[in-house]
């Protein structure tokens, strides 16, 4: 088999799995390595200190596997419409955690792949390259002015995968960037976190502040969050791509029941591991859950959750008991 013939083995294995995009980038692909050094050293990465952990690592494939030639990315759509509730929690956070998903249909293509002679480092987030401008150079898309990475015919909605492998295979043909002069991702941020077109202040985005931030929410933001409890997906819904998005196929990505967030104020830790067991929500641990519900239910809550809310105003955990109080000094504000 020669590169581009082996290329298409492997696209129609991926698609055997159930992997809904494949592409192939050379293993020096361009990954705009100076760009996400800079966007480190302004600090824009808040308190995800892995990410700033070994760039040169993140951009050089051939770094972790010295004989690399080619890099394959694969694409997973996790769309699905937010469950009726009067809160959100963001799509891909609302069944079993992608990581593990992911990992199963990467590994069960790395076994394709060592029959057919290669050596594979497979990757999901946690891996040494840049995914999304790696899923660009792989032809899958390209990276939209929210910095995501779309894909003509699953939108936004893509969990994204690494293989970095030593087989030859020919590298696909790149996607033009097609947001033209499209400013809704900008436009629709409630935080002003996109500052600049393909720009992406971290500390500012509502996925950052309720998903890897550790301390109390900022007062400034918590207007903002309005009724996002775990992530953010504004700037993608509103995606004039996302037209086409299909419902995912994964039936993993099933969402979980969403109970009344005053339900969830009078949880034990173990109420809340047994509920997130097995879902990206799990590691936010619960005190970090009443932080973001607590701020929640100070934008939307009523009457009839000042109970659940007004106990947890004496926690010992100081940050929730001044959320507590926030949220109690909100509700009783509104009237
Ligand atoms: S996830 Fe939300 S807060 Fe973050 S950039 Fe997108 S719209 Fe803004
Ligand atoms: S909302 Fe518009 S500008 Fe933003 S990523 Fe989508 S097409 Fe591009």
């Amino acid at each position: 088999m020669n590169a581009a013939e082996l290329r298409e083995r492997l696209r129609k294995e991926a698609a055997a799995i159930g992997l809904d995009a494949f592409g192939v980038a050379p293993v020096d692909a361009d990954v705009r390595a100076d760009y996400f050094k800079k966007w480190i050293a302004e600090g824009m990465h808040g308190d995800m200190d892995w990410l700033a952990k070994n760039p040169e690592r993140r951009t050089q494939a051939t770094q972790v596997l010295p004989e690399a030639k080619s890099i394959i990315v694969v694409g997973l759509n996790y769309y699905q419409p937010h469950p009726p509730a009067d809160y959100r929690i963001a799509k891909y956070a609302l069944g079993a955690d992608y990581h593990n998903v992911l990992v199963k249909k990467l590994k069960k293509l790395c076994t394709v792949m060592r029959e057919l002679g290669g050596a594979q480092k497979p990757y999901v987030d946690t891996g040494p390259v840049l995914e999304k401008p790696m899923a660009a150079e792989a032809g899958l898309g390209w990276q939209g002015k929210s910095t995501i990475l779309l894909q003509k015919g699953f939108g936004t909605w893509l969990f994204l995968g690494v293989i970095i492998t030593t087989l030859e295979l020919e590298p696909s043909k790149k996607e033009p960037n097609r947001c033209g002069s499209c400013t809704r991702c900008i436009d629709a941020c409630p935080t002003a976190a996109i500052i600049a077109p393909y720009k992406l202040d971290a500390r500012k985005c509502l996925a950052y502040l309720t998903i890897e931030h550790d301390g109390p929410i900022p007062l400034e933001y918590r207007k903002p969050m309005g009724d996002r409890v775990f992530g953010c997906d504004d700037c993608l819904d509103v995606c004039p791509w996302n037209k086409w998005a299909q419902i995912t196929k994964e039936q993993k990505f099933s969402p979980r029941p969403h109970l009344p967030l005053r339900e969830t104020l009078v949880w034990t830790e173990a109420d809340f591991l047994n509920h997130f067991k097995g879902t990206p929500v799990k590691r936010l641990g619960l005190h970090r859950w009443w932080r973001n519900a607590l701020t929640v239910l100070g934008n939307r809550g009523e009457a009839r959750d000042l109970p659940a809310v007004t106990a947890l105003e004496n926690h010992e955990n100081a940050m929730v008991a001044e959320h507590a109080k926030w949220a109690h000094a909100e509700i009783v504000a509104r009237g």
